[in-house]
């Protein structure tokens, strides 16, 4: 077992590490009051080489992997969660090209996503159906050399901003073997931007609620130009990325704590720092126990995916992952702003803004009931036991 990160690795924690400081945590503040996607976080990965990751060097990408991902958003999460995300979402729409397209197909969209030229959006929820996603509805109906779509898919992030969307939809029967995927031009005629959200948390990264009418999509841009894997192909790429949300929460956390941390030296009360009562100081110790927990099961996690484990027989491993980080991101960020006493409710301070961001991560890419749902289905159909 080895815990030393490698030179590439380092190599990229620092990049993420100084692209987060110099150029994300300057505007954290503004974006989360603005809303607006920031395309200047986005060109600093693409300079720096970050957008490809999660697709393989022969697909066109970088290929580090989700490890050295995760460690890049680790560090930018620290400072705005939301370009956390703008990370993820280098791999969320693009899984499942890697996992469920052609050759040709690949060519076709991966390159140009990992140089940062276009990007993508993964178009799986549905106003009825989140959790339950197997029993989507949105349409797509072979007429000709077309299929023609129609549906709704909501909540998408990076949306607005988007060139593509993969999109999830109903070609057979009824349950997850009648789904498909496609990539479809976000332009298209036939695609509307119904709504945007005004969110709690994680502003900068906008969400769209879509509506397909009557769109026709070319069948070559079919994955895999095969009806029926579309679902397989959603959940190959929800289990794979499951560790760079927990990632977030990590570094969220990690973010909150030092703030708070740095606050509590400063801060006096009844003749002493803050930081002197014993009180305060197990805070900062059980948001280091929590970290650390968080941080070793994201990077195994990580690591599995790295090695092609992120089946079926691997998913309670990469649900126990996202579910304690991101439920860890929200412990700490509600210990570290009652560190700050009154300051920590107040817009002024950056606490106020990780505490709300956190609350998506428990919420996206399955919630924590759902991770629970994958973890109790592994304990108790596979026998699974400790020991
Ligand atoms: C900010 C944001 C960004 C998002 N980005 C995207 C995106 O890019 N693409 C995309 O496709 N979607 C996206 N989503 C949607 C997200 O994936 C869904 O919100 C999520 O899957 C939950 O679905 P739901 O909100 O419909 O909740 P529901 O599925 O309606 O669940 C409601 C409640 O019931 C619980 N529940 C549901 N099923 C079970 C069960 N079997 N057992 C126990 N409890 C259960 C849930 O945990 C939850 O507490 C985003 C959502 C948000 C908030």
């Amino acid at each position: 077992m080895e815990f030393e990160l490698s030179e590439e690795h380092r190599l990229i924690k620092d990049t993420a590490r100084r692209i987060a400081r110099d150029i994300v945590a300057p505007r954290a503040k503004e974006v989360d009051v603005t809303g607006e996607y920031p395309h200047d976080f986005f060109d600093a990965f693409r300079k720096a080489g970050l957008l490809g990751m999660a697709i393989p060097e022969e697909m066109g990408g970088t290929g580090n992997g989700i490890f050295p991902l995760c460690l890049a958003i680790e560090e930018v999460a620290k400072y705005e969660c939301g370009a956390g995300l703008m990370l993820v979402l280098t791999g969320l729409p693009n899984r499942p090209i890697v996992f469920g397209g052609t050759k040709e197909q690949q060519q076709r969209w991966l390159p140009g996503a990992s140089e940062g030229v276009t990007k993508g959006a993964f178009c799986l929820t549905e106003p009825d159906h989140g959790s339950d996603a197997a029993n989507l509805e949105t349409r797509a109906v072979r007429d000709g050399d077309d299929y023609v779509l129609n549906g709704n898919k909501v909540y998408i992030s990076g949306g607005t901003v988007a060139d593509y969307l993969t999109v999830f939809a109903r070609t057979g029967g009824p349950g997850p073997k009648g789904i498909s995927a496609f990539v479809v031009d976000a332009h298209a005629p036939g695609i509307n931007i119904d709504r945007t959200d005004d969110k709690m948390g994680v502003r900068s990264v906008p969400t769209a609620h879509f509506s397909f009418s009557d769109v026709r999509v070319p069948a070559e841009n079919l994955l895999g130009l095969a009806e029926g894997n579309g679902f397989n192909h959603a959940m190959l790429t929800l289990n794979s990325l499951r560790p760079t949300v927990g990632a977030r929460g990590v570094g969220l956390a990690e973010g909150a704590a030092g703030y708070a941390l740095e606050w509590a030296r400063g801060r006096k009360a009844f003749g002493s720092s803050v930081i002197d009562f014993e009180a305060i100081q197990f805070m900062f110790a059980d948001m280091a126990i929590q970290i650390e927990a968080a941080r070793n099961l994201v990077y195994k996690a990580a690591w599995l995916v790295d090695q092609g484990k992120f089946g079926k027989e691997y998913a309670h491993n990469l649900s126990i992952a996202k579910a304690f980080a991101t439920e860890m991101a929200n412990k700490v960020a509600f210990d570290a702003l009652q560190v700050l006493g009154a300051q920590g409710y107040m817009k002024d301070h950056p606490l106020e803004r990780h505490y709300r961001d956190a609350r998506q991560l428990m919420i996206v890419e399955g919630t924590s009931q759902v991770q629970r749902v994958v973890i109790s289905r592994a304990m108790i159909d596979r026998n699974l036991v400790y020991g």
